[in-house]
């Protein structure tokens, strides 16, 4: 029987991103309507793991939004790693922190991080597209820099941000490329504040992006993060049949989810099993 992996995030610093990513409402340049704030507080955080466990987690991804790690912030996700894994040992915890050094990814490594999550987002040459504040190349070089420094990878991107096919094909083939544990795939959500005003994919176009990635990434962890509810409506439980195997429970970044007690009950009634492990 086909196993689903439920993983969950943690937007621990919010909304103070200084890159002009025109899909991102973190980015202080759009002024989007969202909650930003610098460091949640740890106690929270481990709150929140562990309400993610309860409800069948078995991921936990620690985000902070802005370009990159540094000192200040790589000692807060290492403490913050350190503490969740003290109540809760078998948690899988990511860390997503934008470009990162080997040096520092060592580091995350040695507190307890199991994976690094570094979308390429899309392909080299649409990326000027859509940022103008760094290269595709800073993105594909800490994705490398990852697989050295001994943490499992997660890279993918995001779809609807008006690439064309080939540069659709171009990014895959450079996700291929990096050999990733686990892929990513994120649908644009619109946000009348963004420089970027596209409509959300057609469900059909979303469902084959789906299918065509699995063709292309056969033994990867093929998860649908953002803008899940609003490409796929009311035919979500298409996407497992197309191919994907992971889902983000709960809220994302900016946005709210669909309650996880639904989700559950939509792969149970597929007859789909639920992970208890990150390893199945
Ligand atoms: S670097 Fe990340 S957080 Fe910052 S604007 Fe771009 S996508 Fe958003």
């Amino acid at each position: 029987m086909k196993t689903i992996f439920l993983c969950s995030i943690c937007n621990v610093s919010s909304g103070s991103c200084n890159e002009d990513c025109n899909f991102c409402t973190q980015s202080i340049k759009h002024g989007a309507d969202i909650e930003r704030y610098s460091y949640k507080d740890i106690d929270q955080i481990l709150k929140e793991a562990k309400r993610n466990k309860k409800r069948g987690a078995t991921g936990f991804c620690l985000v902070t939004s802005g370009k990159g790690l540094n000192n200040t912030k790589l000692k807060y996700i290492c403490e913050a790693t350190k503490e969740i894994l003290k109540e809760i040992p078998d948690f899988n915890i990511i860390a997503c922190n934008g470009t990162a050094t080997l040096e520092q990814l060592k580091i995350l490594k040695k507190a307890g991080v199991t994976s690094y999550n570094h979308n390429l987002e899309s392909s080299e040459d649409y990326y000027s597209n859509i940022c103008t504040s760094h290269s595709w190349q800073e993105r594909f070089d800490t994705c490398l820099a990852v697989k050295e420094a001994g943490l499992n990878l997660v890279t993918g991107g995001i779809f609807g941000l008006g690439e064309s096919n080939e540069q659709r094909v171009s990014f895959i083939d450079s996700i291929k490329k990096l050999k990733p544990k686990t892929v990513p795939l994120n649908f644009f959500i619109p946000n009348s504040a963004l420089p970027l005003q596209t409509k959300p994919l057609e469900v059909d176009e979303a469902l084959e992006i789906i299918r065509w990635v699995r063709s292309e990434l056969p033994d990867v962890k093929l998860m649908v993060a953002g803008g899940r509810e609003i490409t796929f409506k009311d035919r979500q439980n298409e996407i497992f049949k197309a191919g994907a195997n992971v889902i983000v429970i709960g809220d994302y970044l900016t946005t709210s989810g669909d309650d996880v007690n639904k989700d559950k009950q939509m792969i149970e009634s597929l007859g789909l099993n639920i992970a208890k492990t990150h390893n199945g």
